[in-house]
């Protein structure tokens, strides 16, 4: 989930056929919005206050009834309770740094600072970076090194969530930038270890950061290729879950991709090496390691080096290493329907976290100037329910069989059909088979409601120096311009509970 330029290497003569993007899943699932409507409500009812030890750190219960009661109180409405253990000056620099975000021209200016050349000179940059660093940077990122997002994730903690550790480092171009990163990611393993227990639910890591992107696109277009013709051999090939379904697009790889250089072949080898490192210290932690998704250009490598990992260390209903799948993506569900059967198949218990995907401008604008339709769903509609099928199917699987899955979205309604179901199905806080996730910063109402009503919820949260995490807060700030719906409700009611403060203070 890095910023980055799609390199101009595939921009060439793609073609690309539609008919193939358009193709349906063929697998029916119950849908989620099937779901006991009384959860759908938001019916108030007294909760516990958040500043009492969160429910979560008890012993599970195993009495349905508690989960049943828990689930039905879902209520997003009461402001005062949502947000009582935020204090007055974080909520007001949430509400201004959302309001900011959510103004598409202050967006843009701020862009245009940032990429100006007021930023080479030494005062200026200063003076921007400091403020960058009061605001946006300490709304959005958990703090610059790994003892202050410890700090943070102890607060988390306290209020009720956990926290995704996230080492916001950029992608890497050479085997020494991949090895200076790999080190930054097992030290993150090393802090979440040292944490109160439970209170880091994962270890985020960007493939981008320890492989080279180049090698990245070589291997994604030798995939595509293998896909196109399954005659083409790919030696250095380990064995995998599958990457791509019929409706999967191509059109980056239009040529017959030359074979791995030895060279090339010895950093793939190193690239897994790393990988392999990773995983090793976080099977010892019992800490598990969620890959983020990036564009096309490169996820089909990263889902290689995904799945083959997850075949090598998921083992006993017990998923170390998980995938992410993009529901904006039109053959996300026909893809993850035919992964989840390789993994069956292969008695491989699979984690995945579900998004709807952060490329959305890069995608389109790629395809657009090669010709062939967009990769993502026509219409948001289709987005919306791309991820609420995919999240119900999930939801079933793991309700009756193996693996795990996070839910990552700020998308209330997704929130409230995804509780619903694992409600009907039984799950909630005594099965620690699923997770909600929110970005750090964002969506406090959907993540303090989910976690009251009895789930188990993450932040998904960036460390390292301003400068390291500065793509990370610019596509924030840009997913974020023009009233994005999921912020638009936090700011609602956080102007709502700061209004009542000041009221509760001035009377
Ligand atoms: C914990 C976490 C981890 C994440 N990790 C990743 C990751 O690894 N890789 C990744 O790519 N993304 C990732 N994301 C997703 C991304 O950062 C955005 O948060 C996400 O795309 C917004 O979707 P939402 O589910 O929050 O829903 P909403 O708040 O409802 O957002 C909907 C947005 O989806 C977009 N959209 C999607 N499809 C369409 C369409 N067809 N037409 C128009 N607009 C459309 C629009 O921008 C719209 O504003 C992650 C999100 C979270 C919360």
């Amino acid at each position: 989930m890095a910023t980055r330029v799609i390199p101009p290497r595939i921009l060439k003569n793609i073609k690309y056929n539609t008919a193939t993007a358009t193709a349906t899943a063929t697998a029916t699932t119950k849908p989620l919005n099937s779901a006991h409507p009384s959860i759908l409500s938001s019916t108030a009812v007294a909760l516990p206050s958040l500043y009492e030890k969160a429910d979560h750190q008890k012993p599970p219960s195993s009495s349905p009834v508690t989960t049943a009661a828990k689930s039905s109180l879902l209520n997003l409405d009461d402001a005062e309770k949502l947000f009582s253990s935020v204090s007055t000056s974080k909520l007001l620099r949430s509400s201004a740094v959302l309001h900011a975000t959510a103004m598409g021209p202050m967006v843009d200016f701020g862009m245009w600072i940032m990429k100006s050349r007021l930023m080479q000179t030494g005062v200026m940059k200063d003076f921007v970076m400091a403020a960058i660093k009061k605001t946006f940077f300490e709304n959005f990122c958990a703090g610059e090194d790994a003892a202050d997002a410890g700090r943070s994730i102890r607060w988390l903690n306290e209020v009720g969530l956990r926290g995704m550790l996230v080492y916001g480092v950029e992608d890497a171009h050479d085997n020494e930038g991949c090895d200076r990163n790999l080190k930054g990611f097992l030290h993150t393993v090393d802090v979440s270890r040292s944490l109160p227990l439970n209170s880091v639910s994962f270890v985020i890591v960007k493939i981008t950061a320890i492989c080279p992107m180049q090698l990245l696109e070589r291997v994604s277009d030798l995939l595509r290729w293998q896909q196109k013709d399954p005659s083409f051999n790919l030696p250095w090939k380990q064995d995998c879950l599958p990457i791509f379904a019929e409706s999967s697009p191509l059109y980056h790889t239009q040529k017959r991709p030359e074979p791995l250089t030895p060279e090339e072949e010895k950093d793939l080898e190193l690239a897994n090496q790393r990988l392999l490192e990773l995983c090793q210290k976080c099977v010892k932690a019992n800490i598990p390691l969620l890959v983020d998704a990036e564009h096309t250009t490169v996820q089909p490598a990263i889902d290689y080096f995904t799945y083959s990992s997850a075949i090598m260390h998921n083992k006993d209903d017990n998923p170390i290493v998980y995938g992410t799948i993009q529901t904006y993506l039109k053959d996300a569900k026909e893809r993850l329907l035919l992964t989840a059967k390789g993994a069956d198949k292969m008695g491989v218990p699979m984690g995945y976290k579900l998004v709807r995907g952060a490329y959305m401008s890069t995608e389109s604008k790629l395809a657009e100037s090669l010709g062939y339709a967009s990769p993502i769903h026509n219409t948001i509609q289709a987005t919306h329910k791309c991820f609420n099928d995919c999240s119900s199917f999930l939801l079933e699987k793991i309700a009756n069989g193996p693996g795990n899955v996070v839910l990552a979205t700020h998308n209330v309604e997704s929130g409230k059909l995804a509780a619903a179901k694992a409600h009907d199905l039984g799950m909630g806080k005594v099965n620690h088979k699923m997770e909600f996730a929110q970005l750090y910063g964002m969506s406090e109402a959907l993540s303090f409601g989910l976690s009251n009503a009895g789930f188990q919820v993450s932040k998904y949260m960036p460390f390292g120096p301003v400068e390291m995490v500065m793509p990370y807060l610019l596509r924030r700030a840009e997913e974020n311009r023009g009233l994005l719906a999921a912020s638009g409700f936090d700011r609602q009611l956080m102007r709502k509970e700061l209004g009542r403060r000041l009221k509760a203070a001035v009377f």
